[in-house]
């Protein structure tokens, strides 16, 4: 008898850079407070669509344009990225991983971003800059989850990966990149203080 399982969804989780990554955050998250309390737009923008919170997404999408250090990120991010496209077998020919979208997100106490994923994108992910103790992960949803019909439920001790859920721990430097496809969320932010994170979209 066999059984194997087929069809994975991976999820990859790695800590930014090997060495001098508390220096290089600080002056991230110096950037991200300073980009947020430049961008009326976006406050406005976040205001009514992010309620408590920041983000950048509808007013600065490409960070990596116009600061050395959110250039110095992408770069980092592309390798990052180029491992992950190898553990999925990808074959992009004559083209590459780029990085087409980042932002920034700043999620006071009562502040949650709810259950989405990146249209238009291949490689989707966040680099965690400010994660206060006790602050929401990254969750995933199972991506068959609406297939599911009568199938019956799972025991609550099965293996790990056997779950409809998995919620990947925020932590400072590290960075989580997923398929774009894949659904995720980020609960309330249920501390006083900031959780800061800088999300991505690789197309190719
Ligand atoms: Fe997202």
């Amino acid at each position: 008898m066999s059984i194997r399982a087929w069809f994975p969804t991976l999820i990859y989780h790695a800590p930014l850079r090997r060495a001098g990554g508390a220096r290089f955050n600080a002056e991230l998250l110096r950037e991200c407070y300073q980009i947020r309390d430049n961008d009326p737009l976006g406050r406005r923008w976040s205001k009514l669509n992010y309620p408590g919170g920041y983000t950048s997404y509808s007013s600065l999408d490409k960070l990596h344009k116009f600061s050395s250090t959110f250039m110095d990120l992408e770069k980092r991010l592309q390798r990052h990225a180029l491992a992950f496209a190898r553990a999925l077998g990808w074959d992009l020919q004559d083209r590459r991983l780029v990085l087409a979208d980042c932002w920034l997100n700043i999620m006071p106490r009562g502040t949650a971003h709810g259950l989405h994923l990146h249209p238009l994108s291949v490689l989707s992910g966040t680099y965690h800059v400010k994660t206060p103790r006790g602050c929401a992960g990254l969750k995933f949803e199972d991506p068959r989850l609406s297939r599911f019909m009568a199938a019956p439920p799972r025991q609550a001790d099965c293996r790990p990966e056997f779950k409809h859920h998995v919620t990947y721990l925020a932590i400072t430097g590290r960075v989580t990149m997923f398929e774009s496809w894949l659904r995720h969320e980020v609960a309330t932010n249920p501390v006083e203080s900031e959780r800061v994170s800088i999300s991505f979209n690789f197309a190719w």
